[in-house]
């Protein structure tokens, strides 16, 4: 029995409240053999994930409740610099791919899955986004009053990468944000790309990564001298960043040379190795795509201009592994309470009368509540608390009940009070 709640400001439904004896994933004392990465490790045992193939993972509920907490703090930033949310076809046209040179690009092509049409012909299944919204817009862009516009997507990406095994930080198959910038000219479009790294600061602020991520200038293709990566630290990262860590600039390795670190200013002494992980990172584009096109649009002079473009990625089940990766100890996941699946995890041992009426409560108050009712034994409950990392546990028992009401305590300390049930609310607040 759960609750499906309808999200008003998003309009999203998510698994807002459960009764763990419902959940039909169990937890597991040990990962698949084949899975070295610690977030797959332990994603897998707490049930949030179930691995199809190598880097192909369903979202089970625990899973897709971190992934809309995940996407609607993005979403809600993209908004905020007048992005508009559409959906782009997963199966994409082939015709478009080649006029933007791309669908035989050893660089591309080489991880692309693509498929043969029954009736002849191909399609690539959803690599990225520029050659169908470019080519789309066409259709909607005439004049200069029709820009700028920056619509993006959250859809499922195909790559047939070669490297798996980084668990969700590297799939086969993944969740990702797309945005895409049109703009009139490159001061417009500078503006925007400067305000999208503010929104990007705040995302992963907000999803509890800000500390550790650092905006890293990359190489920039043919239209801008450098691209920028928001690099998360972690060990467990596939790239090398040079990082001065007294004013945050950091470099990737792939651009690393004399003339970067002079051109930057950077005292080459100060600059320290590290691993990191992509978690996002934003383009400009020029008329790389605009050209190909001819996606153009007439000026106040009635002139025909073509567009610039940006992109603007981030993928969130890579950002939920990256998470995983930071914020974890040796008995389990420790979800930051934005991206948390649930708020409070609520055990009851033996004491299930009381333990649903604190349910009752606190979702009538509007809080996410895990409620393990279970049949287990106490020791089982709290392994399985640790593990799946929800920021509050509330426990219910005889003792608890003797001294004056529930235990609480966070996931992030070892500290827990006796409080009574009318104070629990007050406390998690
Ligand atoms: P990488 O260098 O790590 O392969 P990329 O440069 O190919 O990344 P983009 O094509 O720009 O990445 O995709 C945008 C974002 O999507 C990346 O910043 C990253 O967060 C995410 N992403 C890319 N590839 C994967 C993948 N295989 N699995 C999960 N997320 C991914
Ligand atoms: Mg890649």
């Amino acid at each position: 029995m759960h609750n499906i709640i309808f999200d008003p400001i998003f309009y999203l439904a998510y698994n807002i409240a459960m009764f763990q004896s419902k959940l039909f994933t169990k937890t597991r004392k040990e990962a698949p053999k084949d899975e070295v990465s610690k977030n797959a490790q332990l994603l897998i045992r707490g049930g949030f994930i179930h691995k199809e193939v190598a880097g192909v993972y369903t979202m089970l509920p625990l899973g897709l409740n971190v992934i809309k907490k995940i996407e609607n703090i993005i979403r809600q930033e993209m908004n905020a610099v007048n992005g508009i949310e559409m959906r782009t076809t997963v199966l994409q046209n082939k015709d478009i791919w080649e006029a933007s040179n791309r669908w035989d690009d050893e660089s591309v092509a080489d991880i692309w899955f693509k498929v043969q049409l029954k009736n002849g012909g191909e399609l690539g299944l959803s690599f990225t986004n520029e050659e169908a919204y470019a080519n789309m817009l066409k259709q909607y862009i005439n004049s200069y009053r029709d820009l700028p516009i920056y619509p993006y997507d959250f859809k499922n990406i195909f790559r047939n990468e070669i490297r798996s095994k980084s668990g969700i930080m590297r799939g086969r198959e993944f969740y990702w944000k797309a945005l895409y910038s049109f703009s009139r000219d490159e001061d417009e479009h500078n503006i925007f790309y400067e305000k999208m790294k503010t929104a990007y600061q705040n995302i992963f602020n907000a999803v509890g990564i800000g500390d550790t991520t650092y905006i890293t200038l990359a190489s920039g293709g043919s239209f801008s001298q450098y691209s920028h990566e928001f690099q998360s630290i972690t060990d467990a990262g596939e790239d090398t960043i040079y990082l001065d860590e007294s004013s945050g600039v950091a470099v990737n390795k792939e651009i690393y040379n004399d003339e970067v670190i002079n051109q930057l200013g950077l005292d080459k002494g100060k600059l320290v190795e590290k691993r990191a992980i992509e978690v996002g990172n934003i383009f400009s584009l020029g008329t790389r795509f605009s050209e190909p096109f001819n996606l153009t649009y007439k000026d106040e002079n009635g002139e025909e201009k073509l567009v610039i473009m940006g992109s603007y990625g981030i993928g969130l089940s890579r950002l939920m592994g990256t998470i995983v990766e930071l914020s974890s100890d040796e008995r389990g996941i420790i979800w930051p309470e934005s991206v948390a699946p649930f708020k409070v995890h609520l055990l009851s041992f033996g004491k299930n009368e009381e333990a649903r009426a604190l349910y009752d409560s606190l979702t009538a108050s509007g809080v996410e509540v895990l409620y393990d009712d279970r049949e287990v034994n106490p020791g089982e409950k709290l392994a399985d608390s640790d593990l799946i990392g929800i920021p509050y546990r509330v426990v219910v028992s005889e003792k608890s009940i003797t001294a004056g009401g529930v235990e609480i305590k966070r996931r992030n300390s070892l500290d827990s009070d006796i409080v009574s049930i009318g104070e629990v609310l007050g406390r998690i607040k």
